[in-house]
């Protein structure tokens, strides 16, 4: 186990989740229906500080279900930032609607309010609906969601919080943001089901309309009966049971990654041109650190470390590579300053997962160290 692959954030699952997880088999509620389920609602919603919860089967089915919920449909432009990952312009397509891109601020990559204003307001005076903006809490330091209220006037706000559970910003926690949120349960993000995600608001009646649309749209007669086109985008009982074992270790994995931010804080400290994103942030979940490196001041690049690394088998990654430069959406429209297109181009996500043994964080920090001392 040596030298076992580090990866960048593996899952971090116990005896803890064993248990849930084996309780809920012999349960009997093998279905996308149970009482961990409507446990893990009400406990993700209590940690979100919102009214109401839906489990459903991902973070982007939590987005479209948003999206659709809110009346987000063909003809109308969604704001999405373009740094991100593609699962939130994605979610914009499905209902129709065109997702339209905005750039970052350089300090935390976040979307940058002032341009979500001059998008906003250049659709309107084009005579266009913009449906909802959908900020993203980027590698899980909470944006300023405030901001973008301010930046659109009487434009719903979604926030894509599926990097973020368990971070806060000015004491408010992530998902409490906007008219509704979507967490992501995925495999890498901070708390996994394996593959899941959850739609938290204070709406009741967008909360009903989207576990309706998640329930294939059957209506509560006998006979099977629908009005709409629905999805079947449920949680199973099973996975939430995982996911209840998670949420009891949710705020010692994030300490484990914070204290993991912290140590490469003190690593790069004194590293000319280099800096962490988002540094700083005390709200943050610290999902991943991203290590930024001005390679005129350092004298290298991200990629440098990134490919050094990997030779030592250990996983890092670029940062999300804008919506804007993916062919999928080169075409879309996009205001755009440059700041993203930096980020992807300086930028490296470094291993961070709670999961992190010591032995493998010391080969991780004597790999860096010794790339460093070779500059
Ligand atoms: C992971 C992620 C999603 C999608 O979540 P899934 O559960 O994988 O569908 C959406 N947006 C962002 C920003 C993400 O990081």
């Amino acid at each position: 186990m040596v030298n076992a692959r580090v990866y960048l954030s593996a899952p971090d699952v116990s005896g803890v989740e064993e248990r849930y997880l084996v309780n809920a088999l012999r349960s009997g509620w093998v279905a996308p229906v149970g009482p961990d389920l409507t446990e893990f609602e009400r406990e993700i919603a209590r940690r979100c500080a919102t009214a109401h919860a839906v489990g459903v089967s991902s973070g982007t089915a939590a987005l479209h279900l948003a999206l659709l919920a809110l009346g987000v449909g063909p003809g109308q432009a969604v704001v999405v930032p373009t740094l991100t990952f593609a699962a939130t312009a994605n979610a914009v397509v499905y209902t129709g609607a065109e997702p339209v891109f905005v750039d970052s601020l350089p300090g935390d990559g976040n979307a940058d309010p002032d341009l979500v204003a001059r998008a906003v307001g250049d659709l309107h005076r084009e005579g266009r609906t913009v449906g909802a903006v959908v900020p993203v809490d980027l590698f899980g330091s909470v944006a300023d969601h405030a901001a973008y209220a301010d930046a659109a006037p009487g434009v719903p706000l979604v926030e894509d919080a599926a990097e973020a559970l368990g971070a806060h910003r000015d004491g408010r926690p992530a998902g409490s943001f906007g008219r509704a949120a979507a967490l992501s349960f995925n495999g890498n993000k901070i708390l996994t089901t394996s593959g899941g995600g959850m739609l938290v608001t204070d709406d009741g009646a967008l909360a009903e309309r989207c576990r309706h649309l998640a329930t294939q749209a059957r209506e509560p007669v006998e006979h099977y009966e629908h009005r709409d086109v629905g999805y079947n985008y449920r949680l199973s009982n099973l996975l939430a049971a995982l996911g209840r074992g998670q949420l009891t270790r949710l705020d010692e994995m994030i300490d484990r990654r914070r204290r993991l931010r912290e140590a490469y804080l003190k690593l790069f400290a004194a590293v000319p041109g280099t800096r962490l994103l988002g540094d700083g942030d005390p709200g943050a979940n610290c999902w991943l650190t991203t290590l930024v490196v001005e390679p005129g001041q350092a004298g290298w690049a991200a990629a440098d470390l990134g490919a050094w690394l990997a030779a030592r088998d250990i996983e890092t990654r670029p940062v999300w590579k804008p919506m804007h430069r993916q062919p999928v959406y080169a075409e879309r429209r996009a205001w755009l300053t440059g700041v993203a297109d930096r980020l992807f181009e300086t930028g490296l996500n470094l291993p961070s997962g709670s999961g992190l043994r010591d032995d493998d964080r010391r080969r991780v920090f004597e790999a860096i160290e010794a790339f460093l001392a070779t500059r």
